[in-house]
């Protein structure tokens, strides 16, 4: 039986990583994929999944307005063995019962990727309904400047200021964000020597 997996993390654990990683292991052996990523992510150019070890792979995008049961539905062939969902953290709710969808009426796999929470340290809705509705979780490991494992996001500003307020979708690069231990988190520390 199919299941659906969300691998839920702090930011630079390489959940893309993994993902790249899972859909070359189908397409070795001779099985496709369907990779998603958010269309509003654009650090690594339109519709590509971007992993920060140099690895990357085309795309299809989905933004709040997508039916994403339909949009699998559309897509997929007699060979489709998997579907792979980065940026899982931005998907809503109803995408995430179409995604449940996929898994129960189709039998097709769905791995999503995500953060925990946000840089507020409050849930995202996507990953809010995952963890509730994935038959597996599983945490990808990241780490803090002191070595403990990170598990919030800190976003601060170019006086290295951890930021306590803001929009929550506003993706920047890694000048931006950083995992950190949530000691460190709730301290607003966010370096060695901060
Ligand atoms: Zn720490």
């Amino acid at each position: 039986m199919a299941k659906l997996y969300f691998y839920y993390s702090a930011m630079n654990a390489g959940k893309s990583t993994r993902l790249l990683q899972s859909s070359f292991n189908y397409r070795e052996r001779g099985m496709d994929t369907l990779l998603y990523t958010f269309k509003f992510d654009d650090r690594f150019g339109e519709a590509k999944v971007a992993s920060r070890i140099g690895l990357a792979s085309e795309a299809n995008t989905f933004d709040a307005d997508l039916d994403l049961f339909s949009d699998v539905l559309s897509k997929r062939t007699t060979k489709t063995a998997c579907i792979l969902v980065d940026e899982a953290q931005f998907l809503t709710k109803n995408q995430v019962h179409g995604l449940c969808r996929v898994v129960d009426e189709l039998d097709i796999p769905v791995l999503t990727y995500g953060l925990r929470s946000d840089f507020l340290g409050e849930s995202f809705e996507g990953s809010k309904y995952l963890l509730m509705l994935a038959d597996e979780l599983v945490e990808v490991k990241a780490v803090c400047h002191c070595g403990k494992k990170a598990i919030m996001n800190a976003k601060y500003d170019s006086n290295k200021k951890i930021m306590r307020s803001g929009e929550q979708i506003d993706i920047g690069g890694n000048e931006k964000y950083t995992p950190l231990c949530r000691k460190h988190f709730m301290e607003g520390v966010i370096e060695r020597d901060g």
